[in-house]
Protein backbone atom coordinates (compact mmCIF):
# COMPACT_ATOMS: atom_id res chain seq x y z
CA UNK A 1 0.00 0.00 0.00
CA UNK A 2 0.87 3.50 -0.67
CA UNK A 3 1.62 5.02 2.93
CA UNK A 4 0.42 8.74 3.04
CA UNK A 5 2.60 9.59 6.27
CA UNK A 6 4.08 13.63 6.21
CA UNK A 7 1.67 16.45 7.36
CA UNK A 8 2.86 18.93 4.67
CA UNK A 9 -0.25 19.07 3.12
CA UNK A 10 -0.75 21.90 4.94
CA UNK A 11 1.90 23.99 2.88
CA UNK A 12 0.27 22.68 -0.54
CA UNK A 13 -1.96 25.84 -2.73
CA UNK A 14 -5.33 24.54 -3.79
CA UNK A 15 -5.29 24.88 -7.60
CA UNK A 16 -7.45 28.10 -8.63
CA UNK A 17 -11.18 27.79 -10.49
CA UNK A 18 -11.32 27.03 -13.79
CA UNK A 19 -7.14 25.72 -13.92
CA UNK A 20 -5.97 22.35 -15.74
CA UNK A 21 -6.25 19.69 -12.64
CA UNK A 22 -3.21 17.04 -12.68
CA UNK A 23 -5.68 14.38 -14.28
CA UNK A 24 -6.32 16.74 -17.02
CA UNK A 25 -9.16 15.98 -19.33
CA UNK A 26 -10.24 12.88 -17.06
CA UNK A 27 -10.32 14.84 -14.03
CA UNK A 28 -14.05 14.34 -12.50
CA UNK A 29 -14.03 17.12 -10.63
CA UNK A 30 -14.55 15.83 -7.53
CA UNK A 31 -13.02 19.15 -5.19
CA UNK A 32 -9.41 17.63 -3.77
CA UNK A 33 -7.15 19.74 -5.99
CA UNK A 34 -9.74 22.89 -4.40
CA UNK A 35 -7.89 22.55 -1.09
CA UNK A 36 -4.07 21.73 0.07
CA UNK A 37 -5.16 18.29 -0.31
CA UNK A 38 -4.05 18.50 -3.61
CA UNK A 39 -0.55 17.36 -1.84
CA UNK A 40 -1.93 13.72 -1.90
CA UNK A 41 -3.16 14.07 -5.45
CA UNK A 42 -1.02 11.12 -7.10
CA UNK A 43 -2.31 8.75 -4.43
CA UNK A 44 -5.37 10.15 -3.78
CA UNK A 45 -7.31 10.81 -7.49
CA UNK A 46 -9.07 8.27 -9.22
CA UNK A 47 -7.95 8.68 -12.75
CA UNK A 48 -4.32 8.76 -11.47
CA UNK A 49 -3.73 6.23 -9.16
CA UNK A 50 -7.22 3.32 -9.60
CA UNK A 51 -6.89 1.79 -5.62
CA UNK A 52 -10.16 0.38 -5.11
CA UNK A 53 -8.95 -2.82 -4.57
CA UNK A 54 -6.69 -1.96 -2.02
CA UNK A 55 -8.82 0.44 -0.39
CA UNK A 56 -11.59 -2.26 -0.05
CA UNK A 57 -9.36 -4.67 2.05
CA UNK A 58 -8.48 -1.68 4.16
CA UNK A 59 -11.99 -0.27 4.63
CA UNK A 60 -13.83 -3.32 4.80
CA UNK A 61 -11.23 -5.63 6.52
CA UNK A 62 -11.32 -7.85 3.39
CA UNK A 63 -11.17 -8.03 0.18
CA UNK A 64 -14.22 -8.23 -2.36
CA UNK A 65 -14.69 -12.26 -3.04
CA UNK A 66 -14.60 -12.26 -6.84
CA UNK A 67 -15.59 -15.66 -6.58
CA UNK A 68 -19.35 -14.92 -5.56
CA UNK A 69 -21.18 -13.36 -8.64
CA UNK A 70 -22.75 -10.52 -5.92
CA UNK A 71 -19.78 -9.41 -4.66
CA UNK A 72 -17.99 -9.41 -8.04
CA UNK A 73 -20.77 -7.05 -9.28
CA UNK A 74 -21.45 -5.29 -5.98
CA UNK A 75 -18.72 -5.12 -3.97
CA UNK A 76 -18.05 -5.82 -0.63
CA UNK A 77 -21.48 -6.68 1.66
CA UNK A 78 -23.23 -8.00 4.61
CA UNK A 79 -26.72 -7.31 3.60
CA UNK A 80 -28.45 -6.07 0.55
CA UNK A 81 -32.17 -4.87 0.99
CA UNK A 82 -35.14 -3.16 -1.20
CA UNK A 83 -36.38 -0.49 0.89
CA UNK A 84 -38.59 2.58 0.69
CA UNK A 85 -39.72 5.26 3.41
CA UNK A 86 -43.02 4.59 4.96
CA UNK A 87 -43.08 8.51 4.78
CA UNK A 88 -41.48 9.83 1.91
CA UNK A 89 -39.13 13.27 1.64
CA UNK A 90 -41.38 15.02 -0.70
CA UNK A 91 -38.53 16.61 -3.65
CA UNK A 92 -36.25 13.62 -2.68
CA UNK A 93 -34.50 12.22 -5.47
CA UNK A 94 -36.61 8.94 -4.23
CA UNK A 95 -38.07 8.14 -0.88
CA UNK A 96 -35.03 10.41 1.02
CA UNK A 97 -33.56 7.25 2.36
CA UNK A 98 -29.91 9.28 1.82
CA UNK A 99 -31.40 12.46 3.64
CA UNK A 100 -33.16 10.50 6.33
CA UNK A 101 -30.08 8.65 7.40
CA UNK A 102 -27.82 11.68 7.32
CA UNK A 103 -30.36 13.43 10.03
CA UNK A 104 -30.75 10.82 12.02
CA UNK A 105 -27.03 10.80 12.38
CA UNK A 106 -27.37 14.47 13.39
CA UNK A 107 -29.80 14.47 15.52
CA UNK A 108 -28.54 11.64 17.35
CA UNK A 109 -25.17 13.51 17.98
CA UNK A 110 -23.07 10.40 16.16
CA UNK A 111 -21.57 13.14 13.89
CA UNK A 112 -21.05 16.86 14.29
CA UNK A 113 -21.64 17.84 10.49
CA UNK A 114 -22.32 16.42 7.43
CA UNK A 115 -20.93 16.99 3.29
CA UNK A 116 -23.78 17.02 1.19
CA UNK A 117 -24.51 19.29 -1.66
CA UNK A 118 -27.30 21.85 -2.26
CA UNK A 119 -27.48 24.32 -5.44
CA UNK A 120 -26.61 27.35 -5.89
CA UNK A 121 -29.72 30.31 -5.89
CA UNK A 122 -29.50 31.16 -9.05
CA UNK A 123 -29.22 27.26 -10.80
CA UNK A 124 -30.94 24.74 -9.62
CA UNK A 125 -28.16 22.17 -11.14
CA UNK A 126 -25.01 24.16 -9.93
CA UNK A 127 -24.28 21.52 -7.09
CA UNK A 128 -22.56 23.71 -4.14
CA UNK A 129 -21.27 21.55 -1.34
CA UNK A 130 -21.48 22.46 2.13
CA UNK A 131 -21.05 20.49 5.55
CA UNK A 132 -24.37 20.73 7.01
CA UNK A 133 -24.58 21.14 10.85
CA UNK A 134 -28.64 21.23 10.95
CA UNK A 135 -31.10 18.85 9.86
CA UNK A 136 -32.53 22.30 7.45
CA UNK A 137 -29.73 22.19 5.96
CA UNK A 138 -29.25 18.42 5.03
CA UNK A 139 -32.59 18.48 3.54
CA UNK A 140 -31.70 21.49 1.05
CA UNK A 141 -29.02 18.93 -0.10
CA UNK A 142 -31.86 16.40 -1.09
CA UNK A 143 -32.24 15.87 -5.17
CA UNK A 144 -29.69 15.14 -6.77
CA UNK A 145 -27.43 17.47 -8.67
CA UNK A 146 -26.80 15.23 -12.38
CA UNK A 147 -23.44 16.94 -12.76
CA UNK A 148 -19.82 16.92 -11.99
CA UNK A 149 -20.29 18.15 -8.19
CA UNK A 150 -16.77 19.31 -6.18
CA UNK A 151 -18.11 17.40 -2.79
CA UNK A 152 -14.68 17.35 -1.36
CA UNK A 153 -13.88 21.29 -1.48
CA UNK A 154 -14.93 21.64 2.11
CA UNK A 155 -12.06 19.18 3.06
CA UNK A 156 -9.88 22.02 4.46
CA UNK A 157 -13.03 23.84 6.38
CA UNK A 158 -13.35 20.33 8.00
CA UNK A 159 -9.74 20.36 9.75
CA UNK A 160 -10.12 23.83 10.30
CA UNK A 161 -13.84 23.19 12.36
CA UNK A 162 -11.87 21.02 14.58
CA UNK A 163 -14.58 18.26 14.14
CA UNK A 164 -14.34 14.97 15.11
CA UNK A 165 -17.02 13.08 13.92
CA UNK A 166 -18.24 13.68 10.56
CA UNK A 167 -20.58 12.16 7.73
CA UNK A 168 -20.10 12.69 3.94
CA UNK A 169 -21.83 11.59 1.50
CA UNK A 170 -20.75 11.28 -2.25
CA UNK A 171 -20.48 9.27 -5.17
CA UNK A 172 -17.68 6.83 -6.06
CA UNK A 173 -14.79 8.84 -7.31
CA UNK A 174 -15.35 11.23 -4.43
CA UNK A 175 -15.03 8.39 -1.94
CA UNK A 176 -11.93 7.03 -3.30
CA UNK A 177 -9.85 10.17 -3.04
CA UNK A 178 -11.38 10.65 0.82
CA UNK A 179 -10.53 7.26 1.62
CA UNK A 180 -6.67 8.06 0.31
CA UNK A 181 -6.87 11.07 2.87
CA UNK A 182 -9.15 9.79 5.26
CA UNK A 183 -6.31 9.32 7.97
CA UNK A 184 -5.45 13.06 7.55
CA UNK A 185 -8.34 14.93 7.97
CA UNK A 186 -7.73 14.72 12.04
CA UNK A 187 -11.35 12.56 12.60
CA UNK A 188 -12.34 10.14 15.10
CA UNK A 189 -14.59 8.79 13.03
CA UNK A 190 -15.25 8.69 9.74
CA UNK A 191 -18.81 7.66 8.13
CA UNK A 192 -19.51 7.58 4.14
CA UNK A 193 -23.06 7.00 3.26
CA UNK A 194 -22.74 6.43 -0.65
CA UNK A 195 -24.99 6.50 -3.66
CA UNK A 196 -24.14 4.58 -7.45
CA UNK A 197 -22.90 7.03 -9.96
CA UNK A 198 -22.85 6.45 -13.59
CA UNK A 199 -23.17 8.62 -16.81
CA UNK A 200 -22.42 12.07 -15.16
CA UNK A 201 -21.67 15.18 -16.89
CA UNK A 202 -21.07 18.76 -16.74
CA UNK A 203 -23.18 21.53 -16.13
CA UNK A 204 -22.65 22.54 -19.89
CA UNK A 205 -23.63 19.12 -21.31
CA UNK A 206 -26.45 18.53 -18.65
CA UNK A 207 -27.85 21.25 -20.67
CA UNK A 208 -27.35 19.44 -24.57
CA UNK A 209 -29.22 16.83 -22.89
CA UNK A 210 -32.23 18.40 -21.00
CA UNK A 211 -32.61 20.44 -24.59
CA UNK A 212 -31.94 17.06 -26.59
CA UNK A 213 -34.39 14.99 -24.80
CA UNK A 214 -37.33 16.62 -23.07
CA UNK A 215 -39.90 18.77 -24.47
CA UNK A 216 -39.32 21.68 -21.82
CA UNK A 217 -36.35 21.89 -20.33
CA UNK A 218 -36.51 24.58 -18.71
CA UNK A 219 -39.21 23.20 -16.52
CA UNK A 220 -37.49 20.16 -15.57
CA UNK A 221 -36.27 19.45 -12.19
CA UNK A 222 -35.02 15.99 -11.67
CA UNK A 223 -34.77 12.89 -13.93
CA UNK A 224 -33.33 9.37 -13.47
CA UNK A 225 -32.55 6.80 -15.99
CA UNK A 226 -35.32 3.89 -15.09
CA UNK A 227 -35.64 0.32 -14.97
CA UNK A 228 -38.62 0.53 -17.40
CA UNK A 229 -35.54 1.28 -19.61
CA UNK A 230 -37.15 4.81 -19.72
CA UNK A 231 -35.67 8.21 -18.74
CA UNK A 232 -38.47 9.68 -16.42
CA UNK A 233 -38.29 13.53 -15.94
CA UNK A 234 -40.20 15.45 -13.53
CA UNK A 235 -41.44 18.60 -14.31
CA UNK A 236 -42.10 21.95 -12.15
CA UNK A 237 -45.96 20.83 -12.29
CA UNK A 238 -45.85 17.88 -11.45
CA UNK A 239 -46.20 15.96 -14.19
CA UNK A 240 -43.96 12.99 -15.73
CA UNK A 241 -41.81 12.72 -18.92
CA UNK A 242 -40.66 9.57 -19.98
CA UNK A 243 -38.74 9.40 -22.98
CA UNK A 244 -37.32 5.48 -23.89
CA UNK A 245 -33.38 5.02 -23.86
CA UNK A 246 -34.08 3.66 -27.58
CA UNK A 247 -35.08 6.98 -28.58
CA UNK A 248 -31.95 9.14 -27.34
CA UNK A 249 -30.41 10.70 -29.72
CA UNK A 250 -27.23 8.75 -29.06
CA UNK A 251 -25.33 10.06 -32.44
CA UNK A 252 -25.80 13.84 -30.81
CA UNK A 253 -25.36 12.48 -27.14
CA UNK A 254 -22.16 10.11 -27.78
CA UNK A 255 -19.62 12.41 -26.40
CA UNK A 256 -21.93 14.14 -23.76
CA UNK A 257 -20.68 12.16 -20.48
CA UNK A 258 -17.35 13.88 -19.19
CA UNK A 259 -14.24 11.51 -20.04
CA UNK A 260 -13.91 10.42 -15.96
CA UNK A 261 -17.68 9.29 -16.41
CA UNK A 262 -16.72 7.13 -19.53
CA UNK A 263 -13.38 5.63 -17.76
CA UNK A 264 -15.31 4.90 -14.35
CA UNK A 265 -15.67 1.41 -13.10
CA UNK A 266 -16.75 2.47 -9.48
CA UNK A 267 -20.29 2.81 -10.54
CA UNK A 268 -21.71 1.38 -7.26
CA UNK A 269 -19.17 3.07 -4.93
CA UNK A 270 -17.26 0.39 -3.15
CA UNK A 271 -15.50 2.12 -0.64
CA UNK A 272 -19.01 3.71 0.92
CA UNK A 273 -19.96 2.04 4.71
CA UNK A 274 -23.47 2.04 2.81
CA UNK A 275 -24.73 2.60 -0.60
CA UNK A 276 -28.31 3.66 -1.23
CA UNK A 277 -29.40 3.45 -5.23
CA UNK A 278 -32.14 1.99 -6.94
CA UNK A 279 -30.75 -0.05 -9.51
CA UNK A 280 -31.09 -3.82 -7.67
CA UNK A 281 -34.34 -3.35 -6.50
CA UNK A 282 -37.83 -3.70 -7.88
CA UNK A 283 -39.76 -0.46 -9.36
CA UNK A 284 -40.33 2.31 -7.43
CA UNK A 285 -37.99 0.70 -4.39
CA UNK A 286 -34.33 1.85 -3.33
CA UNK A 287 -31.56 -0.47 -2.79
CA UNK A 288 -29.76 -0.57 -0.33
CA UNK A 289 -25.75 -2.32 0.40
CA UNK A 290 -24.25 -2.70 3.76
CA UNK A 291 -20.60 -3.31 3.09
CA UNK A 292 -19.80 -3.02 6.83
CA UNK A 293 -20.27 -2.82 10.42
CA UNK A 294 -20.41 0.97 10.11
CA UNK A 295 -23.00 0.44 7.43
CA UNK A 296 -25.14 -1.52 9.44
CA UNK A 297 -25.02 1.01 12.06
CA UNK A 298 -26.32 3.58 10.08
CA UNK A 299 -29.22 1.64 8.17
CA UNK A 300 -30.54 0.44 12.02
CA UNK A 301 -30.61 4.23 12.73
CA UNK A 302 -33.60 4.63 9.98
CA UNK A 303 -34.99 1.13 10.00
CA UNK A 304 -38.31 1.39 11.74
CA UNK A 305 -38.88 4.24 9.36
CA UNK A 306 -38.73 1.69 6.02
CA UNK A 307 -40.89 -0.68 4.00
CA UNK A 308 -38.43 -3.70 3.24
CA UNK A 309 -37.89 -6.62 1.31
CA UNK A 310 -35.80 -8.94 0.36
CA UNK A 311 -33.60 -8.37 -2.97
CA UNK A 312 -35.33 -10.64 -5.99
CA UNK A 313 -33.48 -11.33 -9.55
CA UNK A 314 -34.84 -12.17 -12.65
CA UNK A 315 -34.33 -12.52 -16.27
CA UNK A 316 -31.02 -12.98 -18.32
CA UNK A 317 -29.18 -10.11 -19.41
CA UNK A 318 -26.55 -11.45 -21.18
CA UNK A 319 -27.88 -11.46 -24.89
CA UNK A 320 -29.54 -7.67 -24.58
CA UNK A 321 -25.66 -6.40 -23.29
CA UNK A 322 -24.59 -7.92 -26.70
CA UNK A 323 -26.90 -6.50 -28.86
CA UNK A 324 -26.19 -3.01 -26.90
CA UNK A 325 -22.85 -3.18 -27.39
CA UNK A 326 -22.80 -2.84 -30.96
CA UNK A 327 -26.26 -0.70 -30.86
CA UNK A 328 -24.30 2.26 -28.81
CA UNK A 329 -20.86 1.52 -31.37
CA UNK A 330 -23.17 2.24 -34.50
CA UNK A 331 -24.75 5.06 -32.53
CA UNK A 332 -27.80 3.25 -33.94
CA UNK A 333 -31.12 5.83 -33.19
CA UNK A 334 -34.00 4.52 -33.47
CA UNK A 335 -37.84 6.28 -34.48
CA UNK A 336 -39.23 7.49 -31.48
CA UNK A 337 -42.55 4.79 -32.46
CA UNK A 338 -40.10 2.32 -32.58
CA UNK A 339 -38.07 3.08 -29.46
CA UNK A 340 -41.70 3.38 -27.78
CA UNK A 341 -42.64 -0.05 -28.75
CA UNK A 342 -39.27 -1.67 -27.45
CA UNK A 343 -39.01 0.28 -24.76
CA UNK A 344 -43.10 -2.08 -23.41
CA UNK A 345 -41.94 -5.29 -24.64
CA UNK A 346 -38.24 -4.43 -22.62
CA UNK A 347 -40.34 -3.57 -19.78
CA UNK A 348 -42.52 -6.87 -19.77
CA UNK A 349 -39.37 -9.51 -20.76
CA UNK A 350 -36.54 -7.62 -19.58
CA UNK A 351 -33.98 -8.50 -16.78
CA UNK A 352 -35.46 -7.23 -13.32
CA UNK A 353 -33.95 -6.55 -9.67
CA UNK A 354 -30.17 -7.32 -9.32
CA UNK A 355 -30.43 -8.75 -12.97
CA UNK A 356 -31.05 -5.27 -14.19
CA UNK A 357 -28.19 -3.99 -11.68
CA UNK A 358 -26.14 -6.37 -13.68
CA UNK A 359 -27.28 -5.68 -16.72
CA UNK A 360 -26.86 -2.08 -16.78
CA UNK A 361 -23.40 -2.83 -14.88
CA UNK A 362 -21.85 -5.20 -18.19
CA UNK A 363 -23.24 -2.19 -20.77
CA UNK A 364 -21.43 0.54 -18.94
CA UNK A 365 -18.33 -1.17 -17.67
CA UNK A 366 -18.10 -2.80 -21.62
CA UNK A 367 -18.71 0.75 -23.18
CA UNK A 368 -16.25 2.69 -20.69
CA UNK A 369 -13.52 0.00 -21.71
CA UNK A 370 -14.02 0.48 -25.17
CA UNK A 371 -13.69 4.11 -24.17
CA UNK A 372 -9.93 3.58 -22.45
CA UNK A 373 -8.66 0.96 -24.53
CA UNK A 374 -9.52 3.59 -27.26
CA UNK A 375 -8.71 7.32 -25.82
CA UNK A 376 -5.97 5.92 -22.97
CA UNK A 377 -4.57 3.11 -24.40
CA UNK A 378 -1.82 2.79 -21.84
CA UNK A 379 -3.99 3.50 -19.05
CA UNK A 380 -5.98 0.16 -19.71
CA UNK A 381 -4.22 -2.56 -17.29
CA UNK A 382 -3.90 -0.50 -14.21
CA UNK A 383 -6.92 1.71 -14.45
CA UNK A 384 -9.39 -1.11 -15.11
CA UNK A 385 -9.83 -3.19 -11.32
CA UNK A 386 -10.05 -6.85 -11.34
CA UNK A 387 -13.69 -6.96 -10.88
CA UNK A 388 -14.58 -4.81 -13.75
CA UNK A 389 -11.90 -7.04 -16.16
CA UNK A 390 -13.70 -9.85 -15.02
CA UNK A 391 -16.82 -8.51 -15.69
CA UNK A 392 -16.06 -7.49 -19.08
CA UNK A 393 -14.23 -10.44 -20.54
CA UNK A 394 -17.85 -12.29 -20.87
CA UNK A 395 -18.68 -10.23 -24.10
CA UNK A 396 -17.46 -10.02 -27.17
CA UNK A 397 -15.97 -5.97 -27.88
CA UNK A 398 -15.41 -4.82 -30.96
CA UNK A 399 -12.39 -3.68 -31.93
P1 LIG B 1 -32.00 12.19 -1.32
O1 LIG B 1 -32.53 12.06 0.08
O2 LIG B 1 -32.74 13.00 -2.32
O3 LIG B 1 -30.48 12.74 -1.20
C1 LIG B 1 -29.65 12.87 -2.32
C2 LIG B 1 -28.23 13.09 -1.81
O4 LIG B 1 -27.34 13.03 -2.94
C3 LIG B 1 -28.02 14.44 -1.14
O5 LIG B 1 -27.59 14.23 0.18
C4 LIG B 1 -26.90 15.13 -1.94
O6 LIG B 1 -25.92 15.66 -1.08
C5 LIG B 1 -26.29 13.99 -2.77
N1 LIG B 1 -25.91 14.41 -4.13
C6 LIG B 1 -26.72 15.02 -5.02
N2 LIG B 1 -26.06 15.22 -6.18
C7 LIG B 1 -24.79 14.76 -5.99
C8 LIG B 1 -23.63 14.70 -6.81
N3 LIG B 1 -23.63 15.16 -8.07
N4 LIG B 1 -22.49 14.16 -6.29
C9 LIG B 1 -22.49 13.68 -5.02
N5 LIG B 1 -23.56 13.69 -4.20
C10 LIG B 1 -24.70 14.23 -4.69
N6 LIG B 1 -28.52 5.00 -8.42
C11 LIG B 1 -28.66 3.84 -9.09
O7 LIG B 1 -29.11 2.86 -8.51
N7 LIG B 1 -28.28 3.74 -10.41
C12 LIG B 1 -27.75 4.79 -11.09
O8 LIG B 1 -27.43 4.67 -12.28
C13 LIG B 1 -27.55 6.03 -10.40
N8 LIG B 1 -26.97 7.09 -11.01
C14 LIG B 1 -26.74 8.25 -10.28
C15 LIG B 1 -26.06 9.31 -10.88
C16 LIG B 1 -25.77 10.47 -10.14
C17 LIG B 1 -25.02 11.60 -10.81
C18 LIG B 1 -26.15 10.57 -8.77
C19 LIG B 1 -25.82 11.80 -7.95
C20 LIG B 1 -26.84 9.51 -8.19
C21 LIG B 1 -27.14 8.35 -8.93
N9 LIG B 1 -27.80 7.26 -8.35
C22 LIG B 1 -27.97 6.09 -9.04
C23 LIG B 1 -28.34 7.35 -6.96
C24 LIG B 1 -29.85 7.67 -6.93
O9 LIG B 1 -30.23 8.47 -8.03
C25 LIG B 1 -30.25 8.41 -5.64
O10 LIG B 1 -29.37 9.50 -5.42
C26 LIG B 1 -30.20 7.55 -4.42
O11 LIG B 1 -31.03 6.42 -4.59
C27 LIG B 1 -30.63 8.32 -3.17
O12 LIG B 1 -31.97 8.71 -3.27
P2 LIG B 1 -32.66 9.42 -2.01
O13 LIG B 1 -34.06 9.81 -2.34
O14 LIG B 1 -32.45 8.55 -0.81
O15 LIG B 1 -31.72 10.72 -1.91
FE1 LIG C 1 -8.01 16.47 -8.59
FE2 LIG C 1 -10.30 15.17 -8.11
FE3 LIG C 1 -9.73 16.12 -10.56
FE4 LIG C 1 -8.38 14.05 -9.64
S1 LIG C 1 -10.58 14.08 -10.06
S2 LIG C 1 -7.52 15.81 -10.68
S3 LIG C 1 -8.25 14.54 -7.43
S4 LIG C 1 -10.09 17.34 -8.68
FE1 LIG D 1 -17.43 10.10 -10.54
FE2 LIG D 1 -17.80 7.82 -11.84
FE3 LIG D 1 -19.90 9.31 -11.10
FE4 LIG D 1 -18.33 10.15 -13.05
S1 LIG D 1 -19.60 8.29 -13.09
S2 LIG D 1 -19.07 11.42 -11.32
S3 LIG D 1 -16.34 9.43 -12.38
S4 LIG D 1 -18.45 8.24 -9.75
Amino acid sequence: MTSIDTNKHKKAKALKPGSVRPAKELCSECGLCDTYYIHYVKEACAFITQRIDELETTTHNRPRNLENENELYFGVHQEMIAARKQQPIEGAQWTGIVSTIAIEMLNRGLVEGVVCVQNTKEDRFQPMPIIARTPEEILAAKVNKPTLSPNLSVLEEIEKSGMKRLLVIGVGCQIQALRAVEKKLGLEKLYVLGTPCVDNVTRAGLQKFLETTSSSPETVVSYEFMQDFRVHFKHEDGSVEKVPFFGLKTNVLKDIFAPSCMSCFDYVNSLADIVVGYMGAPFNWQWIVVRNDTGKEMLELVKDQLYTQPVTSKGDRKAAVQQGIKAYDDAVTLPMWVAKLMGVVIDKIGPQGLEYGKFSMDSHFTRNYLYVMRNHPEKLEDHVPEFAKRIVAQYKLPD
